[in-house]
């Protein structure tokens, strides 16, 4: 048998700053210690995780003392949804980590020449700010310690409860049932809560993700400032009596819902991307409003998740395009074509290319409905469609826009936009760490001209960056 090492707990240790990705940090003998759910100023017993030759890993096991920095979390499920870790920080602190992170990620990641880093761009509304949530329907309901010796008492054997709401933060089982979630408006929370009290008196079963059996799966709400709501309700078992009658009980109670529709999901994974959803109400799809351009939206395609900040995200996008209505501006990783259709009227032409096809039906539809004649859109893998052949087939870039996943660029891209040298490239990106590594390899034959962050995502970590780069 393996043995196991012991368990090193420090104590008293003084959470000094900010790191990245949700986590502070402490330097304890001038070695790093990331460690998650503290904010600077917190004094903490930690339990090291990982323990490495020049940094630790670790999380609290006893608060000394709480930061000053700390204010009450508004939500009565923080702590145990995976949802927005950042509430026990001020909105104003929020920021300035977040902004910190993006510095941090440029001067030690890229090691490029930088420019001035304008100060990150708030939200003026930081909760209900979401137009998409998805919820999860699960046998595996999370419960406390206390709530379990409740539940345990004078001997009852504890069974699984079935739960709606979202995934338990660092479990993939366990759902943390929400009764009011302060992410999106209502409808929401009245639609979640009415469909799992009418499963549960309907003997209608959970999704049980270990043994994958059960019916209520997942479900995600829409909702569109111009008064549009979109339910999409996925099943996992093909039960058709059950499901017309959810869609009736559902239309019933919210006649408001614009759009309805289900998905019969009988596979292993969670992903609806290769199914069909069912129009049971409406065209199957919402319209949103960004300036005066709109935009349809289908229940698989990606939409920036905070209206508001997406209008400002794209017009710092446009700003940095610099664009005078003579230049072909390229839009890689385009999505259903927002940024470029956004930035269309400056622009002679605009080439989208994106992965999803349904993404790309949804563009075609939207350069239409906004009267584009400029516009072209591609379905394919980035490092597959931009060959040196597409290029001469629809234009030198005057201007490429891209705005990858995650993981950043794929290395090929890189090079490619390295061969084809247009004069501007706008990098719109989710995560510093992958933007400053390109930004690296980009340094070759560009310069940071213009950083920009913007806050998409109040209570949580995550960050949105807009790097300008010039040809030097
Ligand atoms: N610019 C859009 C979408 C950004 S999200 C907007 O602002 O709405 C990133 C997009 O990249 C997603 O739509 C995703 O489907 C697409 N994508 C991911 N990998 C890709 C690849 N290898 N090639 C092309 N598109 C890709």
């Amino acid at each position: 048998m393996k043995r196991k090492k012991p368990q090193v707990v420090l104590k008293n240790v003084v959470i000094t700053d900010y790191a990245a990705e949700g986590k502070s940090l402490a330097r304890i003998d001038g070695k790093v210690i990331f460690v998650e759910k503290v904010v600077p100023g917190d004094v903490v017993d930690i339990k090291l995780n990982k323990n490495k030759k020049d940094f630790a890993e670790g999380f609290p096991v006893h608060f000394v003392e709480y930061s000053k920095d700390r204010e009450e979390p508004f939500c009565n499920h923080f702590g145990l949804c995976g949802g927005c870790i950042w509430q026990m920080l001020p909105y104003q602190k929020q920021l300035q980590y977040k902004h910190q992170q993006v510095t941090d990620s440029l001067q030690r990641i890229a090691k490029v020449n930088l420019p001035e880093i304008d100060t990150i761009i708030g939200a003026t509304e930081t909760r209900y700010y979401r137009n998409k949530l998805e919820y999860t329907f699960s046998t595996k309901k999370y419960v406390t310690n206390e709530e379990l010796a409740v539940l345990k008492k004078d001997g009852n054997v504890y069974e699984d409860i079935a739960a709606a709401g979202f995934h338990a933060r660092g479990f993939f089982d366990k759902v943390v049932e929400i009764e009011t979630c302060h992410l999106q408006e209502e409808p929401t929370n009245a639609i979640r809560n009415a469909v799992a009290a009418y499963a549960k008196e309907n003997n209608i079963s959970f999704y049980d993700i270990r043994n994958h059996v059960g019916f209520l799966r997942n479900m995600m709400v829409r909702l569109t400032t111009t008064g549009e709501i979109m339910v999409n309700i996925v099943v996992g078992e093909n039960y058709k009596t059950t499901i017309e009658q959810l869609m009736q009980f559902v239309l019933q109670q919210f006649p408001q819902i614009t759009t309805l529709l289900y998905t019969i999901n009988t596979k292993f994974n969670d992903s609806i991307f290769d199914l069909e959803p069912i129009v049971v109400k409406g065209n199957g799809y919402i319209t949103e409003k960004l300036e005066n351009y709109q935009f349809i939206i289908s229940p698989k395609s990606f939409f920036q998740t905070n209206t508001k900040q997406a209008e400002k995200l794209y017009s710092i996008t446009r700003n940095f395009a610099e664009l005078d209505g003579t230049q072909t501006v390229y839009d890689l990783y385009g999505g259903t074509g927002s940024i470029g259709i956004f930035v269309s009227n400056k622009a002679k032409k605009i080439i989208g290319v994106e992965l999803i096809k349904e993404a790309v039906d949804d563009a075609k539809e939207n350069a239409k409905i906004n009267n584009l004649s400029n516009a072209e859109f591609f379905v394919g893998d980035v490092i597959n469609i931009c060959t040196d052949d597409f290029f001469e087939k629809h234009g030198k870039p005057d201007v490429i826009i891209t705005d990858p996943p995650r993981a950043g660029m794929h290395e090929k891209l890189v090079r490619k936009l390295l061969d084809m040298a247009a004069p501007i490239i706008v990098y719109v990106s989710c995560n510093p760490a992958t933007q400053a590594r390109d930004l690296a390899l980009l340094d070759e034959k560009y310069t940071v001209t213009k950083v920009q962050p913007v806050d998409m995502f109040p209570h949580t970590h995550h960050i949105e960056n807009v790097v300008q780069l010039k040809l030097k």
